[in-house]
């Protein structure tokens, strides 16, 4: 069964034209003279396996793999080499019975390839290949003068090479991805931890604010009832309190009314009953008094003449001729002379007029005496005593009546007076009294302004309160009034007041407004981090599963290395003996030496323990050799001829245990002398057993024992050309 069915190459380095070659046979040998291009197909398939080493395919850049132009044939701008497996025992894992796999490269570097007609990736070409155990470090592929490059491997380097011909790859991949992951969680799980930590502080404020704004709102809620119950009171009180003074000065008002119209009335009295009527009355007594004067005057004189005519009457002989009397005649002079004095001491006209009228009356009834008939009779005499007698009674009744009337005169004057002194009494105690409910008034209309200002008070309060707690405030509106509002002492509402006053300081002093705004942030920010908590745990899950897939990978790893290294010790003795006869090689795991942690006072147990794991894992390979007759040990002291023998050992045990379904092998065995090229070639047979060979020889032993050979020639124009050849002209074609 052949796995590798062909190789093509077109332009890549001297293959100017397009090259096929197709192996029949287990066994296929590349000969030819030097520099016709043997080397270059050994590095076509490094190539087209995904070779990134530049150096190994003996170039600096990607356009030195592109056949660079003859005389003969033009440069190209592209080298591409494809290669076909026969994948029918499904060797590669994908769903085709043959596989071809072309990688490209062109002048400007850029490569491309390309499995089963679709352009992949590098990765997915090397992935492909792994699976096969085909691949990696290169060892199924030894160039030239390459042979004990494993030899020159540092021990980390020829570890890899034996875990790759172990078939570990696919492990170390898997296991590399793991670590990629577990690293890219662990990224996460900082970065998450990291959020969390940010967030944290935020969070821990957040939640002392919403704390506050529970308390603030616990104390608006106390505000509430205590303010709704206030304010309630407060309004019933006010508005009872304001109508109540009012009343009262209404009341008063009226008071003041009535006060001022007997004031009025009194000062009117007082008016009237003043000095105008008194002197009304005074001349009114002047006039009585000279008429009473004037009556007095005459009843003396009708006395007088009742005194005559009652002696005439008594004499009885009264003549008829009257002689006047001397006295009669002086006593007219006398009453004459003190009237006239009268009037000289008199300067009041009136009185003076009265004495006048008077005495005009006086002279008449003189002169009458004089001129009068006298009575005849006695009878006449009777008649003229009565009708003296009537006259006197009439004028002493006058008399009685002017003296009565000046008595009532004198009276209503004192009375008058009397009425003047109570109105003045009286105005003075009303204008107290006004002046009082005045006062008193006044009073109460400043209570009403208190009251006022208690108004305002309540309504900045209610301000207020909506201002702290919302329309809330406004249940004292629906509230009854409270039992007691309208009697209980101020004294226990002005401790309410007090009470909301402290209330409203302490919600203030908390500084918190509405604050729904931070609940909601607190809520989102929780939420968040309760999120992020719920990430963390997942990703510490992942972590742990990983490092978990990682153990085990190591321990599949290890187990199987420990296990393989072995088998490959095991093949190494034998190979080694038939090589040198006896003797004996042997792959050793190094101790892993940690220099640069030696003396470090580390602390950190668990750091320590990961590095000690790593180091264990890449503990290298050494190689111990004792050659047989020759006391030596170690590679330095080997000849160019024993290290060849030795790298062949090491390389062709290494396939025994996994065998790469094929190996190319470039002059591997150049430097053996005829009898150790038979042995050589001997091995080459066994190996071909278990894997396809691709051997560049110029050693008849080694092309003797392929199935198949392919000569490459370079003519003039510098191209490569490839022609299968026997075995007869093998040896022609390779000079
Ligand atoms: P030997 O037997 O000496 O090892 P060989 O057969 O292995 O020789 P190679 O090394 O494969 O020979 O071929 C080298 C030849 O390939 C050289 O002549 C070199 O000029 C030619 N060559 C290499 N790269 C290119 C290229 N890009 N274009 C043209 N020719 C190239």
């Amino acid at each position: 069964m052949l796995y590798l069915k062909s190789i093509e190459l077109m332009g890549f380095k001297s293959f100017g034209k397009k090259t096929e070659l197709v192996f029949g046979s287990r066994i296929s040998s590349i000969v030819g003279p030097n520099g016709s291009g043997k080397s270059n197909v050994a590095e076509g398939f490094r190539f087209v396996l995904g070779e990134q080493s530049m150096k190994s395919m003996r170039s600096k850049k990607g356009e030195d793999l592109i056949w660079g132009g003859s005389p003969a044939l033009a440069r190209q701008n592209r080298a591409s080499v494809k290669v076909v497996f026969d994948n029918s025992k499904r060797l590669l894992d994908i769903d085709f019975g043959e596989v071809v796999i072309e990688r490209v490269v062109y002048r400007d570097g850029q490569n491309e390839y390309v499995l089963n007609g679709t352009q992949v990736r590098l990765k997915d070409v090397i992935r492909l290949l792994a699976g096969a155990n085909i691949g990696g470090s290169g060892y199924q592929i030894i160039s030239q003068g390459e042979a004990d490059r494993i030899l020159n491997a540092s021990p980390r380097e020829r570890r890899e090479m034996v875990e790759d011909a172990l078939g570990l790859k696919l492990y170390q991949h898997k296991k590399a991805e793991s670590e990629r992951k577990l690293e890219e969680t662990g990224n996460n799980i900082e970065k998450t931890k990291s959020l969390r930590r940010e967030i944290g502080p935020h969070l821990t404020f957040l939640r002392i604010q919403v704390e506050k704004i529970e308390k603030a709102r616990e104390l608006k809620e106390a505000l509430a009832a205590k303010l709704s119950e206030y304010l309630a009171r407060e309004n019933a009180w006010i508005t009872q309190e304001d109508a109540r003074l009012k009343e009262e000065v209404q009341s008063l008002d009226e008071e003041l009314r009535d006060i001022s119209a007997k004031l009025q009335e009194a000062r009117s009295k007082r008016t009237h009953g003043g000095s105008g009527t008194l002197s009304e009355l005074q001349s009114k007594i002047v006039q009585c008094e000279a008429k009473l004067t004037d009556a007095r005057g005459r009843s003396g004189e009708i006395a007088r003449e009742l005194g005559r005519a009652e002696g005439a009457l008594e004499r009885n002989d009264v003549m008829v001729e009257q002689i006047v009397t001397v006295p009669h005649v002086r006593g007219f002079a006398r009453e004459l002379d003190s009237a006239i004095e009268e009037i000289e001491r008199n300067d009041d006209l009136q009185q003076v007029r009265n004495i006048l009228a008077h005495l005009r009356i006086r002279i008449r009834s003189f002169v009458d005496g004089l001129t009068g008939a006298a009575p005849v009779t006695n009878a006449e005499a009777k008649r003229e005593v009565d009708d003296l007698n009537t006259k006197l009674e009439r004028v002493q009744a006058e008399q009685n009546r002017i003296t009565s009337e000046i008595d009532g005169l004198r009276s209503k004057m004192a009375e008058t007076r009397e009425e003047g002194f109570a109105a003045e009494r009286d105005i003075v105690g009303l204008e107290a009294t006004h002046r009082e409910v005045e006062s008193k008034k006044n009073a109460f209309n400043a209570a009403r302004a208190t009251v006022a200002t208690l108004r305002l008070r309540f309504e900045e309060e209610v301000r207020e309160g909506i201002a702290l707690i919302g329309a809330a405030v406004h249940a004292w509106d629906k509230n009854e009034i409270p039992p007691g509002a309208l009697s209980e002492d101020r004294s226990n509402q002005e401790k309410r007041r007090r009470e909301t006053e402290r209330l409203k300081i302490k919600i203030e002093e908390s500084g918190i407004g509405n604050g729904d705004a931070v609940v909601r942030e607190f809520k989102q920010t929780k939420e968040r981090d309760e999120f992020l908590a719920r990430e963390l745990e997942d990703l510490e899950k992942s972590a742990a599963s990983l490092k978990e897939i990682i153990a085990e990978l190591e321990k599949t790893i290890d187990i199987r290395f420990t296990e393989g290294l072995k088998q490959i010790n095991v093949a190494l003795h034998d190979f080694f003996q038939k090589l040198f006869g006896g003797g004996e090689a042997k792959l050793r795991i190094e101790e892993p030496h940690r220099p640069s942690r030696q003396g470090l006072d580390v602390e950190d147990g668990d750091e320590e323990d990961e590095m000690v794991e790593e180091e264990e894992l890449y503990a290298g390979l050494s190689i111990s050799v004792s050659l047989p007759r020759k006391k030596i040990r170690g590679l330095e002291v080997l000849s160019g001829g024993e290290r060849a023998l030795t790298s062949i050992a090491l390389i062709f045990s290494m396939t025994q245990v996994n065998p790469p379904p094929f190996l190319i092998l470039d002059e591997t065995d150049a430097a053996l002398d005829e009898a150790n090229s038979k042995r050589y070639a001997d091995m080459i047979k066994e190996l071909g057993q278990k894997s396809q060979l691709i051997v560049i020889t110029h050693n008849r032993a080694t092309m003797a024992a392929a199935g198949e050979l392919y000569g490459v020639t370079m003519g003039h124009d510098g191209v490569s050309k490839l022609l299968s050849v026997k075995l007869e002209e093998a040896e022609r074609v390779a000079k």
